[in-house]
């Protein structure tokens, strides 16, 4: 068994307590016993939404969802306004293009949030535009977009407003009625810290409007099936779900519910600070703007004279702390360090710890200690 300390964007961690859920043997998914977990999974999962509406679980990962979203909206030709500064913006307009969607593409530079105008101008001049896709927290990036404000915006247009919250919810702010959000996707390897293989999505009363328009492009992610099977009783899914995941995701969002979704996300929030100070202690550079940074992922520029296969290889193999690299243009010019899911001081002082000792045996000008000082000042109450 591998321990080596993931601290990577997702996966992430599972705690010792899902895993064993999972042990538990597979029952008939065409049952009273699974249709009471699923029932209770996916209400959980719409508390975490913030959601009256109702959320589905889907085998398969956060792309899935992403596909989902958008093959039961659209019809070959329509337009979709994708908001792109990351890999993850990108693909969703990938996925409009593989339906045959016309895409019209908010540039953004990576490491940069979009201004929530752009998206009102864009569609005040296009009435065209069937919706709107931003990703909450790019993962690629470690930028968080404004999606409440996005919100106030989007309410004044028709257009539905798809939000990939792959890699922010449960660790970060998102209120899906609170925001006017359409369309909410996510998947369980993040945040939530349940093992990957599961995402989930929540569509409004708006959306599913344009749902029963629309002949879904696809089979297996036909949001009308996961109504109609939703809604049987007891609820099921229309194909054979990864019943151990659904053990998984349920015990994942029990943790959730008894740590308190507030509290999880300002635990986010504080880990996200800390390692924006440890970063700042050791004279390192921040990605993206500590303004816009993410609450789950931090993007730092790759120090000077250090390659990315000695920072991230030696943190790997000598201190067992697995850290990210950059995506596309990005790769060798950032690494990303994950603190999402269950992620506390504990992890973060071990791997500050690491990364001085790395830097300082690659011969970087290092001041020992000093990284993990700010962890734990961050940490500290504020009158000691
Ligand atoms: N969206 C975001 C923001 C992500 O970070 C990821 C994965 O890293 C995805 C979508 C895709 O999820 P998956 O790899 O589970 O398909």
């Amino acid at each position: 068994m591998d321990e080596t300390l993931l601290m990577i964007p997702g996966p992430t961690r599972v705690a010792p307590r899902v895993l064993k859920a999972m042990s538990e043997n597979v029952v008939n998914h065409r049952s009273a016993i699974f249709g009471k977990i699923l029932n209770e999974t996916t209400q959980m999962m719409s508390d975490v939404f913030r959601t009256n509406n109702k959320s589905y679980l889907i085998t398969g990962s956060g792309t899935a969802a992403m596909e989902a979203a958008m093959a039961n909206i659209l019809n070959p030709g329509d337009k979709v306004l994708h908001v792109v500064g990351g890999k993850f913006g990108q693909r969703f307009s990938q996925i409009v293009e593989a339906f045959g969607g016309q895409t019209k593409i908010i540039d953004v530079e990576w490491g940069q949030a979009v201004n929530p105008d752009e998206i009102g101008f864009a569609l005040e001049e296009d009435e065209d535009i069937k919706a709107v896709t931003v990703v909450h927290n790019e993962t690629s990036t470690g930028v968080a977009n404004p999606i409440k404000e996005i919100g106030k915006i989007m309410s004044d247009y028709d257009a539905l407003y798809v939000v990939d919250t792959v890699s922010s919810l449960g660790g970060d702010e998102v209120d899906v009625d609170g925001y006017g959000i359409d369309i909410c996707v996510t998947g369980s390897q993040k945040c939530l810290a349940a093992p990957p293989g599961m995402a989930a999505i929540t569509l409004s009363n708006d959306a599913w409007k344009v749902v029963d328009k629309v002949d879904a492009q696809s089979y297996y992610l036909n949001m009308k099936k996961y109504r109609k099977s939703g809604n049987a009783e007891p609820p099921e899914t229309p194909y054979t779900p990864s019943v151990s995941l659904m053990y998984a995701m349920h015990e994942a969002l029990t943790v959730i519910m008894e740590e308190g979704l507030n509290n999880r996300i300002k635990r986010h929030h504080l880990a996200a600070k800390a390692t924006r100070n440890a970063i700042k202690a050791l004279n390192l550079e921040l990605f993206p703007k500590e303004e816009v940074s993410s609450a789950t992922v931090t993007a730092i520029k790759m120090p000077e004279g250090v390659s990315d296969g000695e920072l991230r290889g030696t943190m790997r193999n000598k201190y067992r702390v697995e850290l990210a690299g950059g995506q596309d243009h990005l790769k060798g010019n950032i690494f990303r360090v994950g603190h999402m899911g269950n992620i506390t001081h504990r992890e973060l002082i071990t791997t500050v710890a690491a990364l001085e000792m790395t830097l300082k045996e690659l011969g970087f000008d290092i001041a020992i200690g000093e990284g993990v000082a700010a962890v734990a000042d961050t940490y500290l109450p504020d009158d000691i």
